[in-house]
């Protein structure tokens, strides 16, 4: 991680210590030379690398207490928001989920290298068994708002909350999802609206002041042939 980037980092609020950066560092050498045989991320160069996927990633930290809680990152596919956050934030118990296997193989490979303790697992969120589980639920460029919501609200627990990583075009996304976030139980609190490098980003959070149905999530072929 060069000067300026450190910098940037921490303009953001994220003061990285030497080992941290170190990981950081490892995280990207390890994505680029996976990168050449698997399709990990359209991203190459390592600024865009360290600031749309990394440092966007730590976002979350800025809106939450991220200390010890239970986090669950859907579809993480190269680790995106949920390694990141673990490196800053060690004390987090990180679940990921992602139903490729390819991603799962490469995100254990890195999670040897920069020594960090994930659960990771091979499969489909809709058939994850821990409902109501994690204090916060992530999804980050996974699909549309509706159906995202019906992916990750299922597995927070009461209380909890559900936050989806989103470009500035949220609104029209927020206004669909309407009778999903009615359905499942959760209430749209507030976003967070954030800009990295010229690009508008934002984070939508719902909290879950009810249960979920049971029926939730219902099989993919459902969700997405009736979206909520
Ligand atoms: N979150 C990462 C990011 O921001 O770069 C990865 C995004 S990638 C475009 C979407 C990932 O979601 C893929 O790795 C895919 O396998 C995973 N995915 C999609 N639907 C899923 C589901 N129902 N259960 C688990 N993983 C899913």
């Amino acid at each position: 991680m060069n000067d300026e980037i450190r910098k940037i980092f921490i303009d953001y609020g994220f003061d990285l210590s030497n080992e941290q950066t170190k990981q950081f560092d490892n995280y990207f050498e390890t994505l680029s030379q996976w990168n050449k045989k698997m399709n990990l991320t359209a991203i190459e160069s390592s600024r865009q690398v360290y600031l749309k996927h990394f440092l966007d990633s730590l976002m979350l930290g800025r809106v939450f207490d991220m200390k010890s809680i239970k986090l669950l990152d859907v579809g993480s596919g190269a680790g995106f928001p949920g390694i990141p956050l673990k490196i800053l934030y060690p004390s987090i118990e990180l679940t990921i989920v992602d139903a490729l296997k390819k991603r799962i193989t490469f995100l254990e490979h890195l999670c040897g290298v920069l020594n960090l303790d994930v659960h990771l697992i091979h499969g489909r969120i809709e058939e994850h068994a821990y409902k109501a589980h994690y204090d916060i639920v992530t999804g980050r460029a996974v699909s549309s708002l509706n159906i995202l919501l019906e992916l990750c609200v299922p597995f927070v627990k009461k209380d909890g909350y559900f936050v989806a990583y989103k470009s500035s075009k949220y609104a029209i996304e927020v206004e669909d999802a309407s009778h999903a976030v009615h359905t499942l139980g959760v209430e749209y609190r507030s976003h967070f609206d954030y800009e990295i490098d010229h690009d508008f980003r934002t984070l939508l959070i719902f909290n879950k002041p009810l249960d979920t149905p049971n029926k939730y999530p219902r099989r993919f072929k459902k969700i997405k042939s009736q979206p909520l």
